[in-house]
């Protein structure tokens, strides 16, 4: 037996079967499908590393289809390392299945900076000459198999090139680094600026160190372990700078993934949650999604709800604790379309139950995943990263 086989053997055999994750699970609470719980996807691992199940479409199916919310890791009493489990039971079947061109796309351009750069002119010459809205009502996207990945794609949004250090504005608290992800910049530019004016406003020196890339996460979950590596060498050398208090970030899936390698790294609520800030009033309701990276590994999902409550006649609720993912997922929700728009329509419907002008996401996966579902509904609601409300209402 190979020695991976045998550390997923170890792993499994720590599940007593009890069951209690079961009902924490999305894809179970949807299907009532034992081998879509995390305690049958646990036995098929158990059952194909002890010898006894052959790899299968349909064992692979089973396992690919895990949100890896790591809502059930939160919940087992047992404390089984479940993410882990199937991160390397992925990164063992790695070539088996076949990756669809949207999520391929989605790889190359989160892992290659040239690319990014290029994406950028695209897509604002794409949206700035309402060629979005002309290819958006040919079903254009749809026909080249990108239609998926486009209707996350957000309105047209400015931005300007990035330094790779601002200085504090007002007396200086220490130096942070600041992980933008692969996306933000071309996706988010607005929670970037935000984050950079909020930190530089309390007294922080910002740096971005410009040879930080992507954080790996979608590497690593697609089970291509190598380039997760890479990443993360890459990464640790770009922000091996003693000086830095902390590795700041702006997107929960990354500060889950980039916690485990490299130090010191907070989400930036939970970091500026101790400050107090001298904000505009905001009369209106806003309602918190807490991202399952940041409620069920970071865990920092409260500091979310304390900063916003800094802001007067802010109508502040958030989503029940029993909210499940929102089936963004990283890049779940272009291989998934099914699930993931199940688990959004559910997710929508407990948001929309009352007046909201805000819902506010600190995961970019998951706020562009929800601001497509909100457009494609017609809501006026507004999905925007807590730090961006936050920045708006600054008084300087
Ligand atoms: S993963 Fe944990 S909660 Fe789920 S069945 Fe196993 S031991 Fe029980
Ligand atoms: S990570 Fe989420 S989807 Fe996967 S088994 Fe656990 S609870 Fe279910």
């Amino acid at each position: 037996m190979t020695n991976t086989k045998k550390e997923l053997l170890a792993i499994a055999d720590s599940c007593v079967k009890c069951g209690i994750c079961a009902p924490h699970c999305p894809t179970y609470t949807q299907t009532q499908n034992e081998n879509e719980s995390p305690r049958g996807r646990i036995a098929l691992i158990q059952a194909w590393a002890g010898g006894n199940l052959n790899v299968t479409n349909n064992l692979l199916n089973h396992i690919d289809s895990c949100l890896l919310c790591r809502a059930c890791e939160k919940a087992c009493p047992a404390v089984v390392p479940y993410a882990k489990l199937i991160d390397d039971f992925r990164a063992e079947m790695h070539g088996e299945q076949s990756i669809p061109m949207s999520v391929r796309w989605v790889k190359i351009l989160a892992e290659n900076k040239r690319i990014q750069g290029w994406a950028k002119s695209g897509l604002t010459f794409y949206q700035k000459n309402n060629l979005q809205k002309t290819a958006r009502f040919l079903h254009l996207p749809t026909l080249f198999g990108l239609g998926k990945l486009e209707r996350l794609v957000p309105n047209y949004q400015e931005s300007q090139p990035l330094k790779n250090y601002y200085p504090a504005l007002n007396e200086v608290k220490g130096d942070v680094g600041l992980f933008i992800g692969c996306m933000g910049e071309l996706l988010d530019f607005k929670t970037i600026n935000a984050a950079i004016n909020v930190l530089t406003h309390i007294g922080f020196n910002v740096h971005l160190p410009e040879t930080q890339v992507c954080c790996g996460a979608l590497a690593l979950h697609e089970g291509d372990a190598n380039t997760a590596e890479n990443l993360a060498k890459q990464n640790k050398t770009a922000f091996a700078n003693e000086n830095l208090q902390a590795i700041i970030t702006i997107a929960s899936g990354c500060g889950s993934t980039l916690k485990d390698y490299a130090p010191n790294v907070v989400d930036i609520s939970h970091f500026i949650s101790q400050f107090e800030f001298n904000l505009k009033p905001l009369a209106a309701n806003i309602c918190v999604h807490s991202p399952c990276t940041l409620k069920n590994v970071l865990k920092t999902d409260k500091s979310v709800l304390k900063l916003l409550k800094q802001i007067p006649e802010a109508n502040i609720s958030s989503l029940p604790e029993t909210t499940q993912c929102c089936g963004a997922a990283g890049s779940y929700s272009l291989r998934h379309d099914k699930m993931a728009q199940t688990l959004l329509n559910e997710l929508l419907e407990t948001a929309l139950e009352k007046p909201t002008d805000y819902l506010v996401s600190s995961n970019i996966g998951c706020a562009l995943h929800i601001a497509a579902g909100l457009r494609e509904r017609g809501e006026d609601a507004t999905v925007v990263h807590p730090i961006v409300l936050l920045a708006k209402q600054l008084v300087n």
